[in-house]
């Protein structure tokens, strides 16, 4: 779509980047300076249809009118506090996030890695002080393939191994069970266990959808064994799979102790985070157990008001829902003799590429000359999450130019 002298614009923005910023990313060479809806235009002046959405962060879309609004009176009266005083939205916010997920407590902090530490910290103090658990025994079940931040924890119990090689020596207390195995995860709980955490649908590892009655099968056996039941839903919250929260597919017999939340959390405008829990639970935390400077301030809270009050009132659950099976069934009919499999729920889509075909990287280049901007998750699959505000004509539009690529594809030698 480039000119070879419109390009001099991006290079220069290219080697900035390589020149002066770390390397612990290898994003597509587009370079973004506005966007509007489900689109982007680049430094060239380019347009692109975003079909990543910032890993569901922006599910809102670009430059929402009502959250730009919030934003900028927000930022005119007063953005940040400290948690040393109180501030006029954190209340207000609070009180709207636990009304949206149906918990009774909330506690805001910045990023999805921090939301998941958060949890986990809570999960601890929860064995210790209400289970009974002996000091430092604390063990919290993980199943592999997970995604949940890349803090040195974190990555502690990451199957990923290059998320883990070179950054070690590892926090313990994370035993590893398959992912979708609830006889596993049993198997595994010894008197330790204060918790398990799950992605409702591992996004990071490929869209891996778990077999159903999975999470109403973790929640009983939690139950019985008094467990905490935490669910990750920082990628897969807010309207991305046609529910509220991915749980909620299997209805309210699947609702876990804690929940954490992110990405969309901020209307795509400013990066919050959160645990909301059960009562009991939440307050195990006491005045100086733990916090963050920047975690529920004011224009986050703002912000993330009216990003509530959309997913509450804006049909974006249905849109997810009908759009994606819209989406998913033209990506069917392509018949791509490249393509293993078609997973996900609602505007949550994988595409498994076979493994004798180009990586999904390669896809994703051919589909950015084409002007739709995606990604990949892991080597080979090919991640579509557009803004949940995407209308359907401009899916099809994406269609005319994801279906020739695809079909372009030869397997290789
Ligand atoms: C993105 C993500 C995180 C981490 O969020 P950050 O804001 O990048 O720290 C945690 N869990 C899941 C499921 C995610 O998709």
């Amino acid at each position: 779509m480039s000119t070879t002298a419109t390009d001099m614009k991006t290079a220069e923005h290219l080697r900035l980047n390589d020149q002066y910023g770390a390397h612990n990313y290898h994003p597509l060479p587009v370079v973004i300076e506005s966007g509007e809806g489900a689109w982007v235009h680049d430094v060239e002046g380019n347009k692109y249809l975003d079909m990543l959405a910032a890993y569901s962060a922006l599910n809102f879309g670009y430059s929402h009118e009502r959250l730009i609004t919030a934003a900028t009176k927000q930022l005119n009266k007063v953005t940040l506090t400290s948690r040393a005083f109180h501030n006029d939205q954190i209340g207000p916010w609070c009180k709207d996030l636990c009304d949206l997920s149906g918990f009774d407590a909330a506690l805001p902090m910045n990023s999805g890695a921090e939301a998941c530490e958060t949890a986990i910290k809570m999960a601890r103090k929860w064995g210790y002080e209400k289970k009974g658990v002996a000091d430092n025994k604390a063990e919290i079940i993980m199943a592999k393939g997970n995604f949940h931040g890349r803090t040195t924890t974190i990555i502690s119990f990451s199957t990923d191994e290059q998320y883990r090689q070179g950054f070690g020596p590892y926090t313990p207390g994370f035993p590893l069970v398959p992912f979708g195995d609830a006889a596993a995860f049993e198997a595994a709980i010894t008197e330790n266990t204060v918790a398990v955490v799950v992605e409702p649908i591992q996004a990071e590892n490929g869209i891996i959808v778990p077999p159903d009655g999975y999470l109403k099968q973790l929640r009983e056996i939690c139950t019985k064994h008094n467990v905490l039941f935490i669910v990750d839903e920082v990628q897969t919250g807010l309207c991305r799979t046609g529910y509220h929260f991915a749980w909620q597919h299997e209805g309210e017999d699947a609702r876990p102790d804690a929940m954490c939340l992110g990405k969309a959390l901020g209307g795509g405008i400013v990066p919050i985070s959160a645990v909301v829990s059960r009562r009991e639970v939440m307050d195990v935390f006491r005045p100086g157990d733990h916090g963050s400077t920047f975690g529920g301030n004011p224009l986050c809270c703002a912000v993330s008001r009216v990003a509530m009050d959309m997913i509450k009132n804006d049909g974006l659950a249905e849109r997810a829902t009908e759009l994606g099976e819209h989406f998913r069934n033209k990506l069917k009919a392509v018949g791509a003799p490249a393509v293993q499999e078609i997973r996900g729920r609602g505007l949550l889509i994988g595409v498994q590429i076979k493994s004798n075909y180009p990586k999904a990287r390669w896809f994703c280049e051919k589909f950015m000359e084409a002007g739709i901007l995606c990604k990949d998750a892991h080597e080979d699959v090919i991640r579509f999450a557009p803004p949940l505000v995407i209308e359907q004509s401009e899916i099809d539009w994406a269609m005319e130019r994801i279906a020739p690529a695809l079909l372009s594809a030869e397997p290789n030698a």
